[in-house]
């Protein structure tokens, strides 16, 4: 049995925590008090483990910002602890995973059922602009967290957040049949792009210009999807792509000198302050479509829980890492003081409890 909050003993009620600051745009680890429930509706999630995002990089690399102060993460699983009173879908115990995306339920957005553009949150951006996961606990409320199914490992549902993002952005360019597809960029991101429509039986061909993380993708990918993923550091010669997604975030000029007529352009990485000079005929007269997504829906997060179960999506987990071993852990992402290698992992697991992870 799970030890409840008001009895943890006096040593636990601290937690290890990430925590981001503004002014140095610099991480360190501190110890901060284990959150209490404030309302019925909270749950106490005990972290297991939480995927660095791009977006965690970008806020240590200063290209996304973040609020001063606050507890990094958002790509958690982790074992309930307590629950509020009218908390009815979890109990002590589950194992669970978060969805950092708050839908209220009540503004106009999400009665026109657009839960993803949910006006009411602003300081509920899990990692952003409220307290993350990169921690020894969490505080959230109940719709914030899912329980995952027994047979499904830690290290697979932390890939449920990001396969969301993939799955949203994908139904918003619903590929043809037959088409051609580049991704841009063979990050964590691109690459989920690039298997997931793999597994629908697209051929795709990522483009990556870092040679080294070309061939961390590469490997990722060659044991999953043999002959229907290529990557390279340069896009091939041939047909025009009919789609290009861009991963990357900024390369919407080149996508556009390269997509084929009636093509779509899909931005899907996402970098402060970036802008383009778009030749605006062309889409016109060639047909072309630039779609950006949005954030994805709690009915896109409940999906790709499920969608997890038949994909074996652990395996885009190249690294590992305790909180204590941040500095690595963002170093293996090109980030932060030991930054100097480049890119050495694909993705990179902060483990907060090694325990429950194996
Ligand atoms: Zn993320
Ligand atoms: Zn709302």
């Amino acid at each position: 049995m799970s030890v409840k909050n008001e009895d943890l003993p006096q040593s636990i009620t601290t937690m290890p925590a990430l925590i981001y600051s503004g002014p140095s745009k610099s991480l360190q680890l501190a110890r901060r008090p284990v959150p209490r429930l404030v309302r019925d509706s909270d749950v106490l999630v005990r972290v297991v483990a939480t995927g660095i995002c791009g977006t965690d990089r970008g806020i240590v690399m200063g290209t996304f910002p973040a609020v001063d102060g606050v507890i990094l993460g958002h790509e958690a699983v982790g074992i309930v602890e307590e629950v509020g009173k009218s908390v009815s879908s979890l109990q002590t115990g589950d194992r669970v995973v978060i969805n950092p995306t708050y839908a209220c339920g009540e503004c106009r957005q999400c009665r026109r059922d657009a839960a993803a553009y949910c006006s009411g949150k602003e300081g509920r951006e899990v990692g952003v602009d409220c307290d993350g996961a990169m921690a020894g606990f969490i505080l959230l409320p109940e719709t914030s967290i899912l329980r995952i199914p027994d047979e499904m490992s830690f290290r697979r549902a932390t890939q449920i957040e990001p396969l969301a993002c993939v799955l949203n952005n994908l139904s918003a360019i619903a590929p043809r049949h037959g088409d051609r597809i580049f991704v841009f960029g063979a990050g964590p991101i691109g690459t989920l792009c690039a298997y997931v429509l793999a597994t629908r039986g697209f051929h795709v061909h990522i483009v990556e210009k870092d040679e080294r993380r070309a061939d961390i993708a590469r490997d990722a990918l060659d044991a999953l999807t043999p002959s229907h993923v290529a990557v390279s550091i340069a896009p091939p010669n041939g047909e025009r792509p009919d789609v290009i997604i861009d991963s990357v975030g900024w390369l919407l000029e080149e996508a556009l000198g390269l997509i084929g007529e009636g093509g779509t352009v899909l931005i899907m990485g996402e970098r402060e302050g970036v802008e383009a000079r778009v030749p605006l005929r062309p889409l016109v007269t060639r047909g072309v479509r630039i779609v950006g997504a949005g954030p994805y829906s709690p009915q896109d997060f409940e999906l790709a829980a499920q969608l997890a179960q038949d994909l074996p999506l652990e395996r885009f987990i190249t690294d590992e890492a305790p909180l204590e071993r941040f500095v690595d852990a963002f170093g293996m992402l090109a980030a932060g003081p030991e930054s100097t290698g480049g890119y050495r992992a694909l993705k990179v697991l902060l483990v907060s409890d090694e325990r429950s992870l194996s």
